[in-house]
């Protein structure tokens, strides 16, 4: 997507602390973090949402949860805990439509769940 700022970044047009990535996944810094270690972890193909991921196999499904897992642990919050959120839509505050889910630890989290 040409205006999808994800996708300018996942083309390395906008710089952004990388974390981790593979073929098919990134893992970045969020620019404005809510947690001590707050990242966003993303396809390279971009989808708008969770609500678009029927068009994904199983496997795929499973290769992005198992890479949020080795995310967190390359971070350093493996085994201290985190927290793996995906904003949907407007109620949910979504603000990129590109599919990320936001991985957050490294302190007691409070919040609603
Ligand atoms: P959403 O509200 O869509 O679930 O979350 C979008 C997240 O992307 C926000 O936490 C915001 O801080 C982050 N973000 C927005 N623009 C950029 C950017 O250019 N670079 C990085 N690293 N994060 C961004
Ligand atoms: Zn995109």
């Amino acid at each position: 997507m040409d205006d999808c700022i994800f996708c300018k970044i996942i083309r390395g047009e906008i710089p952004s602390g990388r974390v981790l990535e593979d073929d098919d996944f990134i893992a970045i810094h969020d620019i404005n973090p809510k947690a001590p270690v707050h990242l966003l972890v993303m396809p390279r193909e971009h989808l708008a949402s969770l609500n678009d991921i029927g068009c994904w196999t199983g496997e795929r499904a499973q290769k992005l949860l198992e890479f949020t897992v080795a995310v967190a642990r390359a971070a350093g919050i493996g085994e201290s805990g985190y927290r793996v959120i995906s904003n949907v839509g407007r109620d949910a505050g979504q603000e990129v439509d590109h599919l990320h889910l936001h991985v957050l630890g490294g302190e007691r989290l409070g919040g609603l769940l």
